[in-house]
C-alpha cells in the first residue's frame, strides 16, 4: 500500500482513554498502522506514562524514530506524597469526568507543537485516532480539517446497548422508580422495541442506566458520547463481523461508517514482524511469568484461570465466597488475588500470581475455562484462545457481553451477582467437567477458527479500508 503523500509519512495521533483495558487494544491498532506506513504518536496521560516506565523499565517508552510516546494530564489531582506510588486504576466516572472538561486545552497544545516542529522525521499531524469515550478529541479534528476515527474499545453489542440509552430513558423503563427496583425482580424486565437486541432485559443493558436518577453523571456522560460519535469521520470496533453480524448491522444504520476490525492481538501476531515494534508493550503492571511455567506442570484444559480485570472491585465476602467455591470444586486454578488462609487449604492445586501476560495464558494448553468480568478485551482474548468462560459481570457493558456470551455465542455461563461458594462450585464443576462445559468448549474452538479466518480475512480488509478510504490524506 502507497502510506506516503509525497515524500511525508501520514502522521496518526493516537489516543486512549488512561485505562488498562483502553489502552491495550488502542496500542496494538497504532502498531498496525505503523506497520502500514503511518507516523504514530500514542499519547498517554502522565500518570499512566509514570506506571508504564515502572512496570516495563526506563527504556520501554522511548519508542522508534517514528513511533513516539507524548503525555498529557489527566486533570485528575496528582496522588499524594503518601501514594506518589500508587498502582491503582484511577476512579472511572472521576477520569471520564475530568478527561472530558480538562483535557482539550493540553491535547491541542500538543498538536500544535507537533505541527510546529513538523519535519521530515515528524511529519504534520494527519489524522486522529481516539478513543470512543475521549471524543473531545474532535473538535481539535475538526479545528485543523482532518479525520477523526473514534475507537469504542467495547464490543458492538455494547456500544450498541448504549447508543440505546436515549430509547430505554423514553420509554420510561429508566430511571428505576426507587432503590426498590434493584431487588424486586423489576431488573428482569425485558426492554421492547430495539431492533436486533430482541429479549434484552434490563439487567443486560451497560450498567450505568440502571440508575434512579437521569441526572447521574455517567447517564449524562453516554448521552453525551453517542452524539460525538456521529460526528467522527469513522468508528472502528475491535470485534469481527461472523460474530457480531447483527449489531455491527444496527450500528451501521445509524452512525458514520463502522469498521470491525478485531481482533486486534490476532492480527498483530500476524501481521507484525518488527522486533522493536512487537517490543512496545502497554501492561500497567509488572507481568509475573511463573504462572507460565506453572501452566507448564499441568494436564491439558485442567486449569480455571481467574481474573477479574484491572477495575473490578469485591468485597471481602465476595472473595471469599469466589475461593471457597473454587476450593471445593477441586479443580486447578489460577488466580490473582487470594484472601488469606486459603492457600494453605489449596496449595496443591491453586497458583497465586499478581498480574500476568493474559493472552498468553489463555492460550495455554492448561486453561480449560476462564472465570471472567467479562470486560471485552478478556472476552474477545478467551474467545480467540477457544476457552470458555463463568461470566460475573462488574460494570458498564461488561452485563451485555455476558448476556451475549451465554444466550448467543454458546460459550458462557453466569454467575449469580450475589455470588455464594456453592454456585461457584457448581459452575466450576459443570464447565471443567461437565457435557455442558465440553460443549462450551467445542462451541469456543469453532470461534476461535472463525476469528483467525477473519483476522485473516474480514478484519484485515476493514482495516486496510479505513486506511485507504479514511485515514490516508487524499491527494
Ligand atoms: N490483563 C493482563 N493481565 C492480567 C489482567 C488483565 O494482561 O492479569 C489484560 C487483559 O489481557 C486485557 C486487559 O488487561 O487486555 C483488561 O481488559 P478488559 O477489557 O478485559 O477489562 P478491564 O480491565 O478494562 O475491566
Amino acid at each position: 500500500m502507497a502510506a506516503s503523500v509525497g515524500t511525508l509519512k501520514p502522521h496518526a495521533v493516537c489516543i486512549p482513554f488512561p485505562a488498562q483495558g483502553h489502552i491495550n487494544p488502542m496500542l496494538k491498532l497504532a502498531k498496525l498502522l505503523h506497520n502500514n506506513g503511518f507516523h504514530i504518536t500514542f499519547v498517554n496521560t502522565e500518570y499512566n506514562h509514570h506506571r508504564l516506565l515502572k512496570s516495563r523499565g526506563p527504556d520501554s517508552l522511548t519508542g522508534l524514530p517514528s513511533f513516539r510516546f507524548e503525555t498529557i494530564p489527566d486533570g485528575l489531582p496528582p496522588p499524594s506524597e503518601d501514594d506518589a506510588d500508587a498502582d491503582a486504576t484511577q476512579d472511572i466516572p472521576s477520569l471520564c469526568e475530568s478527561t472530558t472538561t480538562t483535557c482539550l486545552a493540553p491535547f491541542r497544545n500538543l498538536l500544535a507543537k507537533l505541527n510546529d516542529t513538523a519535519s521530515s522525521e515528524v511529519p504534520p499531524v494527519s489524522c486522529i485516532v481516539s478513543d470512543g469515550v475521549m471524543s473531545f478529541t474532535a473538535d481539535a479534528a475538526e479545528e485543523l480539517a482532518i479525520p477523526e476515527v473514534l475507537f469504542w474499545t467495547t464490543s458492538a453489542c455494547g456500544f450498541y446497548a448504549y447508543t440505546q440509552y436515549e430509547y430505554v430513558f423514553q420509554k420510561e423503563y429508566a430511571p428505576l422508580a426507587d432503590a426498590s427496583c434493584f431487588t424486586n425482580g423489576y431488573l428482569e424486565t425485558v426492554i421492547e422495541g430495539i431492533p436486533s437486541m430482541e429479549g434484552i432485559r434490563m439487567r443486560d443493558m451497560p450498567s450505568f442506566v440502571r440508575t434512579t436518577n437521569e441526572d447521574d453523571f455517567m447517564v449524562q456522560f453516554i448521552f453525551a458520547e453517542m452524539k460525538r460519535a456521529k460526528r467522527a469521520s469513522a468508528i472502528v470496533l475491535n470485534t469481527f463481523e461472523e460474530l457480531e453480524r447483527d449489531t455491527i448491522d444496527a450500528l451501521s444504520s445509524i452512525l458514520p461508517p463502522i469498521y470491525p476490525i478485531g481482533p486486534l492481538n490476532l492480527i498483530e501476531n500476524l501481521v507484525i514482524e518488527d522486533e522493536g515494534l512487537k517490543e512496545l508493550g502497554s501492561n500497567l503492571w509488572k507481568e509475573d511469568q511463573e504462572c507460565l511455567k506453572w501452566l507448564d506442570t499441568r494436564e491439558p484444559n485442567s486449569v480455571v484461570y481467574v481474573n477479574f480485570g484491572s477495575i473490578t472491585v469485591m468485597t471481602p465476602d465476595q472473595l471469599n465466597e469466589f475461593a471457597w467455591g473454587l476450593a471445593n470444586s477441586k479443580q486447578p486454578f489460577l488466580w490473582v488475588v487470594l484472601p488469606r488462609g486459603f492457600l494453605e487449604e489449596t496449595k496443591e492445586r491453586g497458583m497465586l500470581a499478581n498480574w500476568c501476560p493474559q493472552e498468553k495464558v489463555l492460550s495455554h494448553s492448561s486453561v480449560g475455562g476462564f472465570l471472567t468480568h467479562s470486560g471485552w478485551n478478556s472476552t474477545l482474548e478467551s474467545i480467540c484462545s477457544g476457552v470458555p468462560m463463568i461470566c460475573w459481570p462488574f460494570f458498564a457493558e461488561q452485563q451485555t457481553n455476558c448476556w451475549y456470551c451465554c444466550t448467543k455465542w454458546g460459550v458462557g455461563m453466569e454467575i449469580d451477582s450475589d455470588v455464594k461458594r456453592n454456585g461457584v462450585e457448581t459452575l466450576v464443576t459443570k464447565l471443567m467437567i461437565g457435557e455442558e462445559g465440553r460443549q462450551m468448549r467445542n462451541k469456543a474452538v469453532e470461534w476461535k477458527n472463525l476469528a483467525r479466518d477473519s483476522a485473516e480475512g474480514s478484519s484485515y480488509r476493514n482495516l486496510k479500508k479505513l486506511i485507504d478510504q479514511v485515514l490516508l490524506p487524499k491527494v
